[in-house]
């Protein structure tokens, strides 16, 4: 149920909707829009008349809201949501970068990688501390120390951090350091943590899962949501098809259509997309096109040497490359970058 208040509703009218919202055992959620208020209540949809609500005194409209998640429709917030992180803002004109290797490795690499992406006009400095392998034996990551490192690099070039976490235990060492939380591809259905990270103030950013529609997707985000945190950025970063020329297959028109379904910033993921450093300017540039709020992506100053996901990774003049033309494209539809 979304009722959507008057410009100019008082005090008191809000909160008489609230109580008969909260009487019909709705949680609610408000929304102190520029001109309107808006209340969304979460419960039982039985029976339920928007007529109701239209004839209460303040009330511009009323919407029984049928999809499966609430707070993250589009109704919600129908102007789009703007998640501000330091100087960063994700949602609005401007189209915010990413990058930054697979894998924190040593001081010396994130340094590196931090000068790349704040030189070539990134925000974001990105670097798995704690790292999801296919295989047991495989680089799992530096832990603690690789997130003390990542923080004082950006630190120093002036970036945001963003890291995974890939379990509920993580959480209170990860706000230490870590601006945006990303929760990856194999945990998007981890609906314990979701609901741990639905109690942080920090953003976070939901990955697609390799096998998740659309629709999941959006309900892994109402998971933290309904938890209390409205800061998530959706993620798509490929899913899994019968293709197998690239790793995953860059699912752009999820980008779009993500937008329209939902408020939430939407970013591209093109290096976990097509696990070909090559192809990774292409889909950066369609994911621009189509609309993504940003795109993380993958740089290193040496990727054939690089821990893990090498491949996939750009080297630096191909990150500089991506972003010059990555600005030409977001001015072609009307974004700065
Ligand atoms: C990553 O960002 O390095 C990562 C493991 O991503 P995903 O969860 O999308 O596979
Ligand atoms: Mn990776």
């Amino acid at each position: 149920m979304l009722v959507v208040m008057n410009q100019g509703a008082t005090g008191a009218q809000v909160d008489d909707v609230v109580k008969k919202l909260e009487h019909l055992k709705f949680k609610v959620n408000r929304v102190d829009g520029v001109i309107h208020t808006v209340l969304a209540g979460v419960g039982p949809a039985d029976n339920l008349d928007p007529a109701d609500f239209e004839a209460m005194g303040g009330v511009k409209e009323c919407h029984l809201i049928v999809s499966p998640y609430k707070l993250a429709a589009r109704a919600f917030r129908p102007e789009g949501t703007v998640i501000t992180v330091g100087k960063v803002a994700i949602g609005g004109t401007e189209v915010i970068a990413m990058g930054g290797p697979c894998s924190v490795e040593n001081k010396d690499q994130i340094e590196r990688a931090a000068g790349i992406v704040a030189d070539a006009g990134g925000k974001v400095l990105r670097g798995g501390a704690f790292k999801p392998r296919s295989s047991p034996y495989s680089f799992q990551g530096m832990g603690e120390e690789g997130l003390q490192i990542m923080r004082a690099a950006a630190d120093k070039y002036g970036l945001m951090v963003i890291s995974e976490v890939m379990d509920s235990s993580q959480i209170p060492l990860m706000v230490q350091y870590v601006d945006i939380l990303q929760i990856g591809a194999r945990n998007m259905q981890n609906f314990n943590l979701l609901k741990d990270l639905g109690r942080i103030a920090k953003p976070v950013l939901l990955k697609r899962g390799i096998a998740a529609t659309i629709e999941e997707v959006l309900l892994s985000a109402e998971y933290v949501m309904a938890g209390g945190n409205q800061e998530v950025i959706l993620c798509e970063r490929g899913i899994r098809t019968f293709e197998t020329f690239t790793r995953n297959t860059m699912d752009i028109s999820a980008i779009p259509v993500l937008k329209s379904l939902s408020h939430l910033p939407v970013v591209a993921d093109p290096s976990h997309g097509v696990g070909k450093r090559s192809l990774v300017l292409p889909m950066a540039l369609a994911s621009v096109a189509a609309g993504a709020d940003g795109v993380l992506v993958e740089v290193h100053h040496d990727p054939d040497r690089a821990a893990s996901d090498g491949a996939q990774t750009l080297k630096p003049e191909q990150f500089q490359d991506m972003m010059a033309k990555m600005k030409l494209v977001a001015s072609a539809v009307g974004r700065s970058l």
